[in-house]
C-alpha cells in the first residue's frame, strides 16, 4: 500500500483560476450569446514579439538537420542565453554576476517553489499578504506552511500586510522569519517596491539571516526612477537573495515557457552544526536530479528579446499593456473608485464598494456588467475587499469593459 504524503491532502481543493473559471462557466450557461470582457487571469493576450518567432523558427529548422541537431542542452542554460542575460539584464545596470550564477529555467513558477525543496521543512517563512498563492501553495509539500484556517490564512505562515495604509508594500516583520518571499513589482496589487523599502528588506535579511527569495517577474513593467528593477541594486543583497525573472511577461512565454534563477555564490544556508553551505552548488545538484534542462527553441527565443529589434519589440509589447493599466486606472478613479497599481505593473488593484465582499463585487461585476476579473480574497486574507483587474486584453476590451463598469455603477 502506497501512502499519500499527507501536506499534499491540506492543499485547497482548487486553484483560484478554476473556482474563477467554474463561475465564469455558470454565467455563461444561463446567459447565451453573453461576451464577458476577461480582465481576470493573469495571463497575456498579445502575440509574440516578431523577433522571438524569427528565432525559434530558425531554431526548429536546425533541430531538423542532421548537421545542427542538438539534443539535451546544459542543465543551467545554454551560454548563449546565459551571457545575454548577465550583459543586458545585470551588467548594463551595473551589476556583477557570473555564469554560475544564472540557472535558465522553464518559467519561473517551478523555481519559486523549488528552492524549498532545499531547506528543511521548519524553517519560518514569510509572505505578502495579498501575494501569487503559489508561494504558500508550494511550501505545503513540506509541511512549511501548516493547515488552511478559516479566512484562508495557512497556520505556519507569517504574513506581511499589504494595505491601503501602507501603500500596499510590505514591511519587515518585528521577529525573525528564515525565508520570505517578495514580488516587485507586485501580483497582485500592481504596486512596486522603492529603493529604501527594498533596502529595509535586504538590511533585515542581513540581520536575521534571513533568505529572500525575489521574484522579478514584472522587471520590465518599471517605468519610475527610483524603482529597482533588480534585488541586486541593493548592497549586501547577493548574500541574503535568490533574484527569479521570467520572459512570460516581458515577452508573452507564457506558453513558450522560459525564465531563470539567479543564486549569488555568496548567499549560504546552514546545517545544524552551524556548517554554511552555497545555496547554488546544491540547487545545481538539485537540477541535475529533477531538471532535464528547458528546450532548445525556447532558450532562441528568449535570447532573441536581447537583440535591438526584440528590445524594441519588447518594450512595445509591455508599454501597450501599461497603456491600458494607465487608461483603466484613470477610468474608474473617474468612477470614484479607490484604485491602486497600474504604474509600473500590469495589474489595478481594486477596493471594492463599501459593505461588499470580493466575492460579492466579483458576481456583480460578471453578472451585471459581464466583466470577469479576480477576487483579492484569493491572494490572501488581507485581499478581503479588493478586486484585481488586468491590462492584459486588447485596448478595445478594456475600454468596452470600462464602458460596461460605468453603466452599473
Ligand atoms: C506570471 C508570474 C510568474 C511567472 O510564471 P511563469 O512560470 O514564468 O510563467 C511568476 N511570478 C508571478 C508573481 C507571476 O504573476
Amino acid at each position: 500500500m502506497a501512502l499519500v504524503n499527507e501536506h499534499f491532502l491540506k492543499l485547497p481543493e482548487s486553484y483560484l483560476y478554476t473556482d474563477i473559471a467554474r463561475r465564469v462557466n455558470a454565467f455563461r450557461a444561463t446567459h447565451r450569446g453573453a461576451d464577458p470582457v476577461n480582465l481576470g487571469i493573469g495571463d497575456v493576450t498579445e502575440p509574440l514579439p516578431p523577433a522571438c518567432v524569427e528565432a525559434m523558427r530558425e531554431a526548429v529548422e536546425e533541430l531538423g538537420r542532421r548537421e545542427t541537431f542538438r539534443g539535451y542542452g546544459p542543465e543551467r542554460g545554454y551560454d548563449f542565453l546565459t551571457e545575454a542575460i548577465l550583459k543586458h539584464d545585470y551588467a548594463a545596470h551595473g551589476i556583477r554576476l557570473g555564469a554560475e550564477e544564472i540557472f535558465v529555467n522553464d518559467g519561473a513558477k517551478g523555481d519559486t517553489g523549488s528552492i524549498g525543496e532545499l531547506l528543511r521543512w521548519d524553517n519560518s517563512m514569510a509572505v505578502p499578504d495579498p501575494a501569487y498563492p503559489v508561494y504558500a501553495e508550494s511550501n505545503i509539500l513540506w509541511g512549511r506552511s501548516g493547515q488552511q484556517e478559516e479566512g484562508g490564512a495557512w497556520s505556519n505562515l507569517t504574513y506581511l500586510p499589504c494595505t491601503a495604509e501602507s501603500r500596499f508594500v510590505p514591511h519587515v516583520p518585528d521577529h525573525r522569519v528564515d525565508l520570505v518571499y517578495l514580488c516587485s513589482p507586485g501580483n497582485p496589487t500592481g504596486t512596486a517596491l522603492t529603493r529604501a523599502e527594498l533596502k529595509q528588506w535586504v538590511d533585515y535579511a542581513l540581520e536575521n539571516d534571513t533568505i529572500l527569495i525575489y521574484d522579478g517577474a514584472y522587471e520590465s513593467y518599471v517605468r519610475e526612477t527610483g524603482v529597482p528593477r533588480s534585488i541586486y541594486e541593493i548592497r549586501g543583497a547577493r548574500r541574503v537573495a535568490v533574484e527569479i525573472r521570467s520572459f512570460s511577461k516581458t515577452a508573452g512565454f507564457t506558453g513558450v515557457r522560459c525564465g531563470y534563477t539567479v543564486i549569488p555564490r555568496e548567499l549560504t544556508v546552514s546545517t545544524l552544526e552551524g556548517e554554511r553551505i552555497a545555496l547554488g552548488a546544491l540547487w545545481a545538484r538539485r537540477q541535475s536530479v529533477r531538471s532535464g534542462g528547458t528546450g532548445y527553441v525556447a532558450q532562441r527565443g528568449a535570447a532573441a528579446v536581447y537583440t535591438p529589434e526584440g528590445q524594441e519589440q519588447v518594450r512595445a509589447l509591455t508599454d501597450f499593456y501599461l497603456g491600458n493599466a494607465r487608461f483603466m486606472r484613470e477610468e474608474l478613479k473617474r468612477m470614484g473608485l479607490e484604485v491602486a497599481g497600474g504604474e509600473n505593473a500590469p495589474y489595478l488593484w481594486l477596493r471594492v464598494p463599501e459593505g461588499m465582499t470580493s466575492w460579492r463585487f466579483f458576481d456583480r461585476l460578471l453578472y451585471e456588467a459581464h466583466v470577469v476579473s479576480a477576487p483579492g480574497c484569493g491572494f490572501g486574507p488581507h485581499g478581503e475587499g479588493y478586486l484585481r483587474l488586468t491590462a492584459f486584453n486588447s485596448a478595445e476590451n478594456c475600454r468596452e469593459a470600462m464602458r460596461r463598469i460605468r453603466k452599473i455603477l
